[in-house]
């Protein structure tokens, strides 16, 4: 099989079937529904320590020709070969589901609903839509531009506290991410999102990270940085002016695409190397755009991460034809290339299951040099501990939950 930065990418174009026997068992089980793509996902460990998220539920993954099978209690990655119908294997882990996804916040929100773990970081919105999607001009890509949201409420500061405690208790997350959408306010949001930071910052020792929309002038990245927030992202998603206010009408026309990269500057100056980062998404506009959406990044120090294209069944680009991994893998070789002759900083971006960071990206740019000492210490780190290579250990590992769960609930 590939090396495993490309079996990642390569999982992440076509999805993964999982035997029928894993799905009688049941164990990898997901909640019935969510924001993101957490639901439709899994999490595997691939060969030296690589994340990989998998949609699994999904029209393309049905057809993958990967899938996730047992022999002898260990967890198997198989391709099927298109011609000999011979098949490859690869061993691989499997991250189970954080326990916290089946409680509830004092309130009654299921927590999965409030916050998911991806890689070692907690993403939580603090507000209940994006402001796009209120003004009717969501991303085409979203499952927001069904339509439905008349009103942008926030989730109780409280609240959010509480979900953060349970993933940091169980150990399945180290940062914050406070992942949120557009406010229609000259500051971008900042003075919704700063009593968030606070809190977080005050309750916990931990770094936050801040996806946000630009605000209208800089002086809000100013304060941004000044409240605390330790990595910035703003996200322009696509590079081709066309194709952005095709799929992206808000970020279009209510912030303008040059505020994104004014903006990015702007806060790279503010924030320390490699804590500024910006997505571009591989496969819905050539390559060749997001190539010059790489450059265009890193020439004002902004860090690109690179997420794949995978259409949701619900969007009206559900039927967008999907990238080919041979077309779009030497965009990760300019990654790697770019950032490193940017001299930006690498060593924040990683465990990003849903993206190929610029560290894996070496994989593509044939540099023999060992991976980066983040990679190498993975199975020191709180996932390696938490990746299952066996079903009885994921089995024993659910087990112990329960017990817990059970110590817990009697208060002995
Ligand atoms: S910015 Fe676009 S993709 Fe993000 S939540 Fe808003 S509508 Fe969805």
């Amino acid at each position: 099989m590939h090396n495993p930065v490309h079996l990642k990418l390569d999982l992440a174009i076509r999805g993964l079937r999982l035997s029928d026997e894993l799905e009688r068992q049941a164990l990898l089980a997901r909640p019935a529904a969510a924001r993101d793509y957490a639901s439709r996902e899994i999490q595997l460990v691939l060969p030296e320590g690589i994340v990989a998220s998998c949609q699994v539920d999904t029209e393309a993954a049905a057809a993958s020709p990967y899938s996730l099978n047992l022999r002898n209690d260990t967890f198997l990655l198989s391709k099927d070969a298109a011609d000999s119908g011979d098949q490859e294997e690869v061993r691989v882990s499997v991250l189970p589901a954080p326990q916290f996804y089946e409680r509830s916040t004092t309130a009654g929100t299921p927590m999965w609903k409030v916050g998911t773990v991806h890689g070692s970081y907690i993403s939580i919105d603090p507000a209940t839509t994006c402001g796009f999607a209120v003004k009717g001009v969501a991303c085409e890509f979203c499952t927001l531009a069904r339509g439905g949201a008349d009103r942008q409420d926030l989730v109780p500061v409280d609240e959010i506290l509480e979900v953060v405690r349970a993933a940091f208790e169980e150990g399945v997350a180290e940062f914050v991410y406070l992942n949120t959408g557009y406010f229609d306010e000259d500051d971008g949001g900042f003075e919704t999102l700063q009593p968030y930071v606070a809190a977080v910052k005050d309750e916990f020792d931990t770094l936050v990270a801040l996806q946000v929309q630009p605000p209208r002038s800089n002086k809000w990245i100013d304060r941004t940085y000044a409240a605390g927030v330790d990595a910035l992202c703003y996200n322009i998603e696509i590079f081709d002016a066309e194709l952005l206010a095709r799929y992206c009408e808000g970020r279009d026309r209510l912030v303008g695409r040059d505020r994104y990269y004014e903006a990015l500057e702007y806060a790279a100056k503010v924030f320390p190397s490699g804590t500024v980062w910006s997505n571009l998404i591989v496969g819905i506009e050539p390559p060749e755009s997001t190539a010059q959406g790489i450059e265009a990044l890193t020439k004002i120090g902004v860090l690109p991460v690179l997420s794949l294209f995978r259409p949701l069944d619900e969007t009206s680009l559900a039927h967008h034809p999907l990238p080919e991994p041979d077309e779009v893998a030497p965009l990760y070789e300019k990654l790697y290339r770019a950032v490193r002759d940017a001299r930006i900083n690498v060593h924040w971006m990683r465990d990003l299951g849903y993206a190929v960071t610029p560290i894996e990206a070496r994989y593509f740019a044939g540099d023999d040099a060992k991976l980066d000492v983040a990679l190498g210490s993975f199975y020191r780190s709180r996932i390696g501990s938490r990746a299952a290579k066996s079903l009885s250990k994921l089995r024993r590992r659910l087990r112990v939950r329960q017990v817990s769960e059970s110590f817990d609930s009697s208060k002995l």
